[in-house]
């Protein structure tokens, strides 16, 4: 649990689009005092022919604004050879989506991929409303001796989630706690809500249960986003929405 006021932040893009995007995008956060970025390299899409993300390609910017901001960067896994060539390029952290969780088998592939990596670890909460898989997701990495792992709520598919995009279960915080007291625990407005109206009332639950911090999506220009552009805001939007939930970034 954070001091009052002090809390840990992610943000970034959904997706890496292209030099100019990441880069605008994040010296906007930077300005804002966010040190960590979040961008998806590879993007599990429902639908086929959507955009998938630019893959390796986007490596190269991550190392970029490593270098000009110092700010650490990190990317979605979702197969071993992701973890191989992005601890090649030196992603300071990485995390595991919400479509990755939800299969063991890949959980296992994934964690024995990460082992003897000194790195952070995030883990969405599974697509479907199952604890269990989300428990046994963290339980699979510390079994492959990953040591810094930390969850995210996402919410989760439910046949009748409005208003949200995906419904929140927050009950599961207790829950968490109770079996991973050391574990930080984060939540994703941006995939709850889906959309930026809904994003304030959804950070505010998240904070009054004194999430250890947020992990949201920002993109320098929402409305050309290739992926989840009703939902992510811009760095100036996210500083606003800061300001109205009276916290600051964990530095
Ligand atoms: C994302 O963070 O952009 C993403 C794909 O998230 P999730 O796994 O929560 O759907
Ligand atoms: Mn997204």
């Amino acid at each position: 649990m954070k001091e009052q006021n002090k809390i840990g932040l992610v943000a970034g893009p959904c997706s890496a689009e292209n030099r100019m995007q990441m880069l605008e995008t994040a010296r906007g956060l930077k300005n804002i005092g966010v040190n960590i970025l979040r961008a998806g390299l590879w993007k599990p899409r429902s639908r086929y022919g959507t955009f998938e993300g630019v893959g390796e390609r986007g490596l190269v910017w991550l190392n970029e604004i490593q270098q000009e901001l110092g700010m650490k960067v990190m990317t979605e896994v979702a197969l071993p050879a992701h973890v191989e060539v992005a601890m090649k390029a030196g992603v300071d952290m990485v995390w595991i989506g919400a479509r990755t969780t939800v299969n063991p088998f890949m959980m296992h592939e994934l964690a024995e991929a990460l082992r003897g990596f000194n790195i952070p670890v995030w883990i969405k909460n599974p697509v479907s409303p199952d604890i269990e898989l989300w428990l046994g997701a963290v339980e699979r990495l510390q079994h492959s001796d990953v040591q810094d792992i930390r969850v995210i709520h996402r919410g989760f598919c439910t046949i009748d989630s409005a208003p949200y995009r995906n419904a929140p279960l927050w009950e599961c915080l207790d829950g968490f706690r109770a079996h991973f007291p050391n574990i930080p625990f984060y939540c994703d407005p941006s995939h709850i809500a889906g959309k930026r109206e809904l994003l304030a009332s959804v950070c505010k639950k998240a904070l009054s249960l004194h999430v250890d911090g947020l992990f949201i999506e920002s993109h320098c220009c929402p409305q050309k986003a290739l992926s989840d552009s009703a939902q992510q805001l811009t760095p100036d939007g996210l500083a606003e929405l800061l300001h109205t939930l009276n916290v600051s970034i964990e530095q």
